[in-house]
């Protein structure tokens, strides 16, 4: 009998993080993949990813949100009924980190970005392998939209790692608008000096468009009225993109990010006031879903909604130092930390006729596993990098067998270069967190806290105690050994595979 916590993993390779293998769940999955490639002429899927920012965990009606915090999201909660909801899917602390580690199936102390770039900060996804890149070697069509955030220089730009196409920007959306704003940034606004002084600084104040190999082009400047259209832009480039592509034989992947509901969110005239919370967060939930609804009206009406596996997500948790520009989570703390407000994410996945409907999973899954398991899908797994390591895990069967299974045993918190934490099945057992206040269960900020580490290790049992408040430990040592044993071999990984720093974290 299956147990995530007493069943033992099974060895892929050197390079590779250990995990389950649900022998007739793979069987099962394989044989729906085998039947979809016969009956649709060899076929392979097209991806999409709706990747949104800041979002929490819950903040979509389908998580207990939506109309109750009063922004109603219909569209995403019909996309959860259609397909596979996730409970226990999980980001990196904040934007760059979770991007990165999406791209490439890598934690943060491997592709060595562990906080984002900001202001020129250098430095980016140069020199790693992306899953865009290893889908485009496979015979995918690659399309990045919206935000980047993974570097700004030449090299790190999307169109230099793996997508043949990129209409967005390269960085986050505050840095664009915050300083331009008299609410937030009087003494900018109103001083010539530092308005220059801050315009000089190395960032790309625009958004771009760029092709496979080329430079990027200037499309408009992102001052607060450009940056109010900005979601409709992107959206309206990604229908054109899966109109086109209905007509193309190849496959393709689209990556679509978009800017909210990141602060600070300035909602284009349809949406101001448009949400029951009248709160530009809010109103922008509601456009977010209503961007969703059209991305998947726009694949039914091209007849390729059975034709595409479809992931909605969010990169972190809420980040609550802007608040109440702020999303909702029910755990604790915020982006920045790794309780699990920080790093717990809505994550939706469908595939009409693949993905059985009206399931929901406690189950992990990370985003290091997307890279491994989107190859699979493609039918492309030997192309999973051998020269470095990769510690996601080929979720495949988990998501298409009936009633699958999550194949990954632990989950792994870093903040920074310093481990933090391991969960497997209901614990999550600490060793050093960020922002320890008993104050912070009411999520101040996971960027505004301490960071601490604790001599004996904390146990929280997530399912008795979601907020992370009682220390369980003393009581259930019984577990103490196998999850230390679990924490040494993950960590033992870097002495093989040294880690990388390009953007450092400083606790
Ligand atoms: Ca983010």
């Amino acid at each position: 009998m299956f147990d995530p916590i007493s069943s033992p993993t099974t060895a892929v390779a050197a390079n590779r993080e250990p995990q389950f293998v649900h022998g007739e769940q793979v069987g099962a999955a394989e044989r729906k993949i085998e039947e979809y490639a016969r009956t649709h002429g060899g076929r392979r899927p097209n991806i999409l990813v709706v990747l949104m920012d800041d979002v929490g965990w819950g903040d979509f009606g389908c998580y207990g949100g939506g109309i109750a915090v009063g922004a109603p999201t219909p569209n995403i909660d019909r996309l959860a009924r259609t397909g596979l909801q996730l409970t226990s899917c999980y980001s990196e602390p904040s934007c760059t980190p979770s991007r990165a580690t999406l791209m490439t199936g890598r934690v943060p102390m491997r592709h060595g970005l562990q906080r984002p770039p900001m202001y020129g900060d250098q430095g980016g996804l140069q020199g790693e392998i992306t899953v865009a890149q290893l889908l485009s070697d496979a015979g995918y069509v690659t399309q990045c939209v919206g935000k980047w955030h993974m570097g700004e220089n030449r090299d790190s730009q999307p169109q230099h790692v793996g997508f043949d196409d990129f209409y967005g920007f390269l960085s986050v959306s505050d840095m664009y608008t915050e300083w331009r704003d008299p609410y937030f940034f009087p003494e900018v606004v109103y001083s010539q000096a530092r308005t220059e002084w801050i315009q000089n600084q190395p960032f790309s104040k625009c958004f771009v468009h760029a092709t496979r190999g080329g430079d990027v082009e200037e499309v408009e400047e992102v001052t607060i009225p450009a940056l109010t259209l900005l979601d409709e832009k992107w959206a309206q480039y990604s229908v054109d993109f899966i109109r086109t592509m209905a007509a193309v034989d190849q496959p393709w992947f689209l990556y679509h990010n978009t800017r909210g509901a990141h602060f600070d969110n300035y909602p284009s005239e349809q949406w101001v006031g448009a949400s029951p919370a009248k709160h530009p967060y809010k109103d922008t939930i509601l456009e977010l879903d209503d961007i969703v609804g059209r991305l998947i009206r726009t694949l039914e009406e091209t007849g390729q909604l059975e034709h595409t596996l479809v992931w909605v997500s969010s990169d972190n948790g809420p980040e609550m130092e802007t608040w109440p520009d702020a999303a909702y989570t029910p755990f604790r703390c915020a982006k920045g930390s790794t309780w699990e407000g920080g790093v717990r994410v809505p994550s939706i996945f469908s595939w009409p006729g693949m993905i059985d409907a009206a399931r929901s999973s406690d189950g992990l899954f990370t985003f290091s596993d997307f890279l491994p398991t989107m190859l699979s899908l493609a039918r492309a797994l030997d192309r999973v990098p051998t020269d470095r390591f990769i510690d996601g895990i080929d979720q495949t069967s988990f998501l298409l067998a009936p009633d699958g299974l999550s194949n990954r045993k632990h989950q792994y918190y870093w903040l920074g270069q310093m481990f933090s934490a391991l969960r497997v099945g209901e614990y999550k057992y600490m060793l050093a967190s960020i922002s320890d206040d008993d104050t912070d269960v009411l999520n101040p900020g996971g960027f505004t806290g301490r960071s601490q580490k604790y001599p004996y290790g904390r146990l929280y049992n997530l399912y008795l105690d979601p907020k992370e408040t009682r220390s369980y430990l003393i009581r259930k040592l019984a577990y103490l050994d196998a999850i230390q044993r679990g924490i040494r071999e993950h960590v033992t990984t870097f002495r093989d595979y040294p880690p990388k720093l390009v953007i450092g974290l400083n606790v």
